[in-house]
């Protein structure tokens, strides 16, 4: 009877969704035909649908539940600010303490790497709007220098820098530029440093990665060096696919930024917050931003709030030279959102989550991911840190891939959707992000799952 009741409650939310609510990058008239699934509770690395079915969310909601589910501190952090100061923004010279405070922990969270630091920090809701105050930001930098011409921006095919017309054009991803006629001027793009699809037969990934980072200097010179203002992109390219790229890239672009003076924008929404095993990726890699986006893991997702953080050159520029920069979003500094951040913060530093991905469950994972090669329909299987990627292949010899019309990555995604597994498809590559209290029994047993999940779509 309980079971009936459900399903009941289930139907009757479908059919209001389905009349109601429109829903991100998603086919309506595709999902009212099967309904979309009900998430109605969860707790640690698991979620619960309406059917009372549970899922293991290796992807961490989206990329960013990095302290898991069900953490009671971040809620009574949430409370007890909303009831002492639940609004007021950082505007029209006033400030808020929670602000002041999470921008102190940010500032002093982000590695120096080559004496550069990051001494300050704007504020926004979203990864998206936090690249759009970077387009704003550079180009005002470059005007305060007398040079405005430096307006292009440079970023990659497949990255993903958010939903808004500049996130989106900032993006790489044909789908949403073919709606809404974008990107907007003075964005362009090079190719991705993706090894699998774009090296040269015999080459290694070494010389691959070195040639990758070289379409950015071809590109700086067919623009021009001096309309050039910043290249932008993700540490480890996230929704594209998870596409690592080889150790020798970001060495290269740091060269290169540096040869023609460019700003260097570092999209961490994803890959910040020990995702990558440290609390800012560029660390990972050694290279040294402007600019860093973050979003996501900084509240753990529990509640909106992105942000950039400003490096000491571009910040002096805005703050010496400055006056008033006309921008900012009524959420900007939210005193709910940063006391949110700064519980989470406080919480991933006392469980070593950050030092766990680093030194413990990341390289389990790895040892663990890694076995996949073995399966008969994965043709690549890496991680880096709490991000991992698969591609399918049709033939393990060759490396050959599946006609693309057959989804077969679609076709494995709804294999893991029934055996109670989130594993994200993106073309015919599998991808995880999995939160990152995860423990090694817990890498097993998702492990367990992804094996199982391949073996029925063969
Ligand atoms: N930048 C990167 C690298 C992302 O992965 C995302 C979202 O996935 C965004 C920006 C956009 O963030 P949001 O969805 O919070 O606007």
């Amino acid at each position: 009877l309980v079971r009936r009741a459900e399903q009941q409650d289930t139907k009757a939310i479908q059919a209001l969704d389905s009349a109601h609510y429109l829903h991100p990058f998603t086919d309506h008239a595709g999902l009212a035909s099967r309904g979309a699934r009900v998430i109605t509770r969860a707790d640690n690395i698991y979620v619960w649908d309406s059917e009372g079915a549970k899922i293991l969310d290796a992807m961490s909601g989206l990329w960013c539940v990095n302290a898991g589910y069900g953490r009671k501190e971040l809620a009574d952090a949430a409370y007890q600010q909303m009831m002492t100061l639940p609004f007021y923004n950082s505007f029209f010279n006033t400030t808020n303490v929670p602000a002041v405070q999470l921008a102190t922990k940010l500032a002093s969270l982000a590695p120096k790497v080559g004496g550069r630091s990051f001494e300050h920090v704007f504020f926004s809701s979203s990864g998206s709007e936090s690249n759009d105050t970077n387009v704003r930001m550079v180009r005002r930098y470059w005007d305060l220098l007398g040079q405005p011409q430096r307006k292009v921006i440079i970023s990659r095919n497949n990255a993903y820098h958010g939903s808004t017309m500049a996130g989106a054009s900032l993006g790489g991803m044909g789908g949403m530029h073919a709606q809404g006629d974008l990107p907007i001027p003075n964005i362009t793009h090079i190719e991705q440093p993706y090894f699998f699809e774009n090296a040269r037969p015999g080459e290694s990934e070494a010389d691959f990665g070195r040639r990758a980072a070289g379409w950015l200097e071809a590109k700086i010179l067919e623009v021009g060096a001096d309309k050039v203002a910043a290249f932008i992109a993700e540490p480890v390219q996230g929704a594209g696919g998870v596409i690592i790229p080889p150790e020798t890239y970001w060495p290269e672009i740091q060269r290169i930024v540096d040869q023609y003076g460019i700003l260097l924008i570092s999209d961490e929404v994803i890959c910040a917050f020990g995702r990558l095993g440290h609390w800012f990726a560029y660390e990972k890699f050694g290279y040294r931003p402007d600019l860093v986006t973050f979003a996501k893991g900084v509240t753990s997702g529990y509640i909106p709030l992105g942000g950039v953080m400003v490096g000491d050159r571009v910040a002096r520029v805005l703050i010496e030279k400055g006056g008033e920069f006309n921008h900012g979003y009524t959420y900007s500094g939210h005193p709910v959102a940063c006391a949110v951040a700064l519980a989470n913060l406080e919480l991933m530093e006392r469980e070593n989550l950050v030092g766990r991905v680093k030194d413990d469950t990341g390289p389990y994972l790895a040892r663990r991911f890694a076995e996949l090669k073995d399966h008969p329909l994965v043709g690549g299987a890496e991680t880096c840190g709490f991000v991992a990627g698969l591609v399918l292949v049709k033939n393990k010899a060759t490396n050959a891939m599946f006609d693309a019309d057959l989804g077969v990555g679609m076709i494995c995604r709804g294999h893991c959707f029934k055996n109670g597994l989130i594993m994200r498809a993106v073309g015919d590559r599998m991808i995880i992000a999995p939160p990152l209290v995860m423990t090694h029994a817990q890498i097993d047993e998702m492990m367990a799952l992804i094996v199982r999940c391949l073996d029925a779509t063969l």
